[in-house]
């Protein structure tokens, strides 16, 4: 077999800061519950013994700076903004301490989501993919390389809608950070470069409108932003 029976679908990249050449992304990996302060707000209990995870089609990426139609089927669509770790190297079954040599860069992400088909596949103990594998939900701004990071922890992380400010915290208060969740998930995968992982949102989650522009931005980070167009 040489060829396709129609063009396959463009490879999802992100771009990444004083590169010419673009990151391919192969799988986006979500955490859950990964800022105290969100869980509660979400009325439900920490488990600090292992982080859990969703997952997002890589094509549902979308470029900062754009504008996404409200989505179909929802009528609470939440924004949360996260730190998003790009890997450039495979890890399986690597400790914390060998799992940073697998990141590549960070970025700012933004996991937008269908809260109520979430809740409601909550509440019936179902999959969560209706509510948080959204066409144009993983909203990702180009990547900075992790040598020209902080070593991650003080950074302040933000979000506002039209300006004013709704998520204000900072790395330190992830749970579960992200040497953890990376050694963590290679015990389920075998990582590689082109992975994604958006490690969780802190609290302040809240619906968006027609016509909101969310921006987010962690420190020494390019800021993220998304403007909500009207629905289809
Ligand atoms: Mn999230």
């Amino acid at each position: 077999m040489s060829a396709y029976l129609f063009p396959p679908a463009p490879v999802p990249v992100v771009s990444v800061t004083g590169e010419a050449s673009a990151y391919p992304v192969h799988r986006i990996f979500c955490v859950g519950r990964n800022y105290a302060a969100h869980a509660a707000e979400m009325g439900v209990e920490v488990d600090r013994e292992a982080p859990f995870y969703f997952t997002k089609s890589p094509h549902a990426l979308m470029a900062s700076g754009g504008t996404m139609p409200y989505p179909p089927g929802t009528a609470n669509f939440h924004y949360e903004m996260e730190l998003v770790v790009a890997l450039g190297a495979p890890a399986f079954r690597v400790t914390p301490d060998q799992a940073m040599s697998a990141v590549y860069a960070y970025g700012c992400g933004l996991d937008m989501t269908r809260r109520d088909l979430q809740l409601k596949a909550r509440e019936k103990q179902r999959p969560w993919d209706l509510g948080k594998d959204v066409e144009q939900s993983a909203v990702m701004a180009p990547l900075t390389k992790a040598g020209d990071m902080a070593p991650l922890g003080p950074q302040r992380i933000w979000l506002s809608v039209n300006g004013v400010v709704k998520q204000d915290a900072h790395l330190s208060d992830l749970i579960h950070s992200v040497p953890e969740i990376i050694a963590d998930l290679s015990t389920f995968y075998h990582l590689q470069p082109g992975d994604l992982i958006m490690t969780g949102t802190p609290a302040g989650v809240g619906a968006v409108q027609p016509g909101d522009v969310v921006e987010g931005g962690i420190d020494g980070l390019a800021p993220v932003s998304l403007t909500i167009g009207a629905p289809e």
